[in-house]
């Protein structure tokens, strides 16, 4: 058996299954970052994320949007967790031949990012390789009382969507903002039972929560999702991915609250409800419902 038979998700389960955790780890392999004791009040979150040439980017697109997505994608995890990001590290395969202006312009990325959130770089690692690769791993913290799961959606639970999805293939995926800030204002203010950022596509992504927390299904309006003008169609929206968008959930008496409080010009859009049919539907603009079950971009 490959790799490739077996797939991401069931790959990362099939190491999640093997490893013992000690009792520093809150939250392990599952999650948009890992949960770490810390201090009193806080815990710290740790992830990473790797972007390989060909795969994630092209190097055509230039050093700097690059750079800016390597750090871009660990805030958003960070954000997901309703944390702030905090120290990063930053490990670069670079090819011998490649010019010093690109490294510095992915630095330049990198630096951008990490000056907008207020990150230190504060080390990393350099090879040699055939193809640029980047990881970034990522430090954050979260106050306690602030942390927000995958695993928290409640039957009856309205979804929401910031932003618009779609179009990430004709380089949305460089060019978006983390949304942390919304992120904190949603962890800080509100019962956000469940978050996850859109990294696999709005219906894969959704799927995670489902699947997190044990609800059986979710209803999903085709009407109530923006999708960005950049997006092919409305099919391709929802399962493209890389949209890095938050998708949350809380209860219907807090939604009413958030619904009427949000400060940001980021758009923000009830999408749906958790509720009892088992998978995740979703109401066609002909008022059709079909079951669209969690599909994603798979990365092998
Ligand atoms: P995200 O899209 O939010 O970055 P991923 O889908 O990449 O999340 O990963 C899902 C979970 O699996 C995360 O908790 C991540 O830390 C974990 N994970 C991914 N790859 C590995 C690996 N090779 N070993 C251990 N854990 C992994
Ligand atoms: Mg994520």
């Amino acid at each position: 058996m490959r790799i490739r038979d077996l797939g991401e998700f069931d790959l990362i389960e099939r190491i999640s299954g093997r490893v013992k955790l000690s009792s520093r780890v809150v939250k392990g392999i599952g999650d948009d970052a890992a949960v770490l004791s810390y201090k009193k009040d806080k815990y710290l979150l740790f992830t990473s994320d790797m972007l390989v040439e060909g795969r994630h980017f092209c190097r055509r697109s230039g050093g700097y949007l690059i750079g800016k997505k390597s750090l871009s994608v660990n805030v958003s995890d960070i954000a997901a967790m309703g944390g702030i990001p905090l120290s990063a590290v930053i490990s670069l395969g670079v090819p011998g031949s490649l010019g010093l202006k690109y490294a510095d312009e992915l630095y330049r990325g990198i630096r951008a990012v990490a000056k907008r959130f207020k990150i230190d770089l504060v080390g990393g690692d350099t090879v040699s390789s055939e193809k640029i690769i980047i990881n970034i791993a990522l430090l954050g913290e979260v106050e306690k009382k602030n942390l927000v799961l995958r695993s928290g959606a409640r039957k009856g639970d309205l979804v929401f969507l910031t932003g618009a999805i779609g179009g990430s293939s004709k380089g949305r995926h460089l060019g978006f903002t983390p949304r942390l800030k919304e992120a904190r204002f949603l962890a800080k203010n509100f019962r956000v039972h469940s978050m996850i950022d859109v990294s696999d596509g709005l219906l894969a992504d959704l799927g995670h929560i489902l699947e997190s927390s044990r609800v059986r299904g979710a209803v999903i309006h085709e009407d109530d999702i923006p999708v960005s003008k950049a997006a092919k169609d409305f099919n391709s929206a929802v399962i493209e991915g890389e949209d890095f968008e938050l998708v949350f959930t809380v209860s219907r008496d807090e939604a009413k609250t958030l619904m009427q409080s949000w400060p940001f010009k980021t758009r923000l859009s009830r999408i749906g409800e958790v509720c009892r049919a088992k998978g995740l539907y979703l109401v066609r603009k002909t008022g059709k419902k079909a079951k669209v079950g969690p599909l994603g971009y798979t990365h092998f």
